[in-house]
């Protein structure tokens, strides 16, 4: 095959990737996106599909809440197996403590214009009866919505194909930059822009990038419809979700439009392996269970695992890389790559076509990340 010229060449049939693809294909963009594998087959097949607003940082809310009210715009044309839901998100308080901070996120979210609503113990076990009793209450966030990730991603590249762009399967990229793409064998694509969408893989093919891999574990039950509403979240997450040194495991279920319950999550670093580790596997479901002790007798049927893409600072990457003015980065989204696509597509696509972004785009520059490499050296 010899090379071929496109505007755009994406790394990556991701759920980013696929965004990335659709929106510039959608600005009239020529596009090329490459895969080893399938659509969606990444992080995004493991992913939980739980569009959520954070407030980690002020640039994670904004990115979060900006990306949201786009799944909203999007909801009317998502095709029924994107299995969208705004079942809403409860953050449950186990004691006083956490109801602190249910009142800080509160007042947050509320002054920023994203609906909550406090639960004492008495309304949190009315919304949620399969709760152990003795929880101290909890935040409604009702337009946080669960999705099908795969078919997500599978619709953002067939909707990108129809304003023009090809999609190439089965090619593994071996090298990028200044223009070209190598593929493993050895034929090129040309690109005016190259975009590392590579996911948790990206520092394969950008070395100098800091991107690590952290493995999360999930588990899906057997049909129990009508046994959990929400997304349910317990507040220590965000303790353990902060980690950057051990492996954690947390409280977070959420129900699919089937009747099953898919229960989360685990965080690694270090882990590199694909298999299911049964000593996380273990530990996550016991602290499920602390939470809601009817999941114990619930039958599993499938354990999966998954490789979130973590930044030091963790924020994704998304815009130019320095030192090389075809290359650009959309990747490093941890665990918030599924709610923070479209909005990812969108900033990547105002840099390149040099429109005006929605919101401050300084806080997720990759050039930050290479400062920080310049001065680790
Ligand atoms: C357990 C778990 C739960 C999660 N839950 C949520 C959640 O509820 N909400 C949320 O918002 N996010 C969640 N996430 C995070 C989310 O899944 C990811 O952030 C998101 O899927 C990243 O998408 P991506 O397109 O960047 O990467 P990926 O989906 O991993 O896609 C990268 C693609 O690049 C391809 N690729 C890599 N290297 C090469 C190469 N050299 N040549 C060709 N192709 C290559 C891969 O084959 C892959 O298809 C979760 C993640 C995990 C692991």
């Amino acid at each position: 095959m010899g090379s071929a010229t496109f505007d755009v060449v994406i790394i990556g049939a991701g759920i980013v990737g696929a965004a990335c693809a659709d929106e510039l294909a959608r600005r009239g963009m020529r596009v090329t996106v490459v895969d080893r594998e399938m659509v969606g087959g990444g992080a995004t097949a493991a992913g939980m599909g739980h569009i959520v607003v954070m407030d980690d940082s002020e640039a994670q809310f904004a990115l979060t809440r900006y990306s949201q009210r786009l799944w909203q715009a999007l909801r009317s044309e998502l095709p029924d197996d994107v299995e969208y839901e705004q079942c809403g998100t409860v953050w449950v308080a186990a004691d006083d403590e956490e109801m602190a901070e249910v009142r800080r996120k509160h007042e947050y979210y509320g002054s920023r214009g994203v609906p909550t609503q406090v639960l004492n113990a008495r309304e949190l076990k009315a919304v949620e009866p399969n709760l152990r009793d003795g929880m101290a209450g909890g935040l409604l966030v009702s337009e946080d919505v669960v999705l099908y990730p795969p078919c997500a991603a599978r619709f953002l590249i067939e909707r990108a194909q129809k304003h023009g762009a090809e999609l190439r399967l089965g090619a593994s990229v071996a090298k990028i930059g200044h223009g070209e793409v190598l593929l493993s064998d050895r034929a090129t694509i040309g690109g005016k822009i190259i975009v590392n969408a590579a996911g948790a893989w990206a520092a394969a093919l950008t070395p100098e990038v800091q991107i690590k891999k952290r493995k999360g574990h999930l588990v899906i039950t057997d049909r129990y419809r009508g046994y959990l509403r929400h997304q349910l979240v317990e507040l220590g997450y965000l303790k353990s979700a902060h980690s950057v040194t051990s492996d954690s495991v947390a409280f977070n279920v959420q129900p699919r439009r089937t009747g099953q319950i898919l229960i989360g999550s685990s965080r690694q670093y270090g882990a590199e392996q694909k298999g299911a580790d049964h000593k996380i596997l273990r530990q996550m479901l016991l602290r499920a269970q602390k939470y809601m002790p009817g999941l114990g007798s619930m039958s599993a049927v499938r354990t999966w695992t998954g490789f979130r893409a973590a930044t030091p600072d963790k924020l994704p990457l998304i815009g130019p890389w320095p030192g090389d003015d075809s290359l650009f980065l959309a990747t490093g989204h941890e665990g918030l790559g599924i709610t923070t696509s479209l909005a990812t597509a969108k900033l990547l696509a105002d840099q390149i076509i040099g429109s005006d972004p929605e919101i401050p785009i300084e806080p997720y520059l990759p050039a930050r990340a290479a400062k920080e490499c310049a001065h680790a050296e």
